[in-house]
Order: structure tokens, then sequence, then C-alpha cells
């Protein structure tokens, strides 16, 4: 079970490598997503798929992704961040 996390949007549980790792790094306080494994901080996952990253846009960051990582990112700057993770 260690590898397993939930999609803060759907509820699913997945191996965490089929999920996208949202983080607040403990040093910077920037929001990043896929850090690497040097990078330490807060996370969340989400699904790769476009319903959970937009349901994530949608639902009010202030009850999602800015809730758990305790930040408040903006819609522009997460969408930013989370357009480059989708396959075309
Ligand atoms: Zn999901």
């Amino acid at each position: 079970m260690d590898n397993i996390r939930k999609c803060i949007c759907c509820g699913e549980l997945k191996p965490r490598q089929k999920l996208i790792r949202i983080m607040k790094e403990y040093s910077s306080g920037n929001v990043i997503v896929q850090p690497d494994s040097k990078t330490f901080g807060r996370s969340v996952y989400l699904c790769y798929n476009e319903e959970c990253i937009n349901t994530a846009l949608r639902k009010g960051l202030n009850k999602g992704i800015n809730k758990y990582l305790k930040t408040n990112i903006s819609r522009e700057d997460l969408k930013g961040l989370l357009d480059g993770q989708l396959k075309s």
C-alpha cells in the first residue's frame, strides 16, 4: 500500500506513478508539478485525465488544492502547471 495515493478529485486510489503529483515545496513555498525526488514538501495527487484536472480547476481552489496544500495559487497559475501534463 505504500505506493498507493488518492486523487483529490475523484477519490480513486492508484499507484503513485499513475498520478500527477502537485507539491508545495517546504523551503520556497512554490507550487510545483512532478517534483524530483530531492524536493520535499506537502503533496496532493490528481489523475492524469482531463476530468479530474478540470474538476480541480473548477471546484474552487479554496476547497481543493489550496486547502490541502495550505497555499493560494491562482487558477491561471495552476492551469499553466497542469496543462503540460496531459498528453495531447
Ligand atoms: Zn481522479
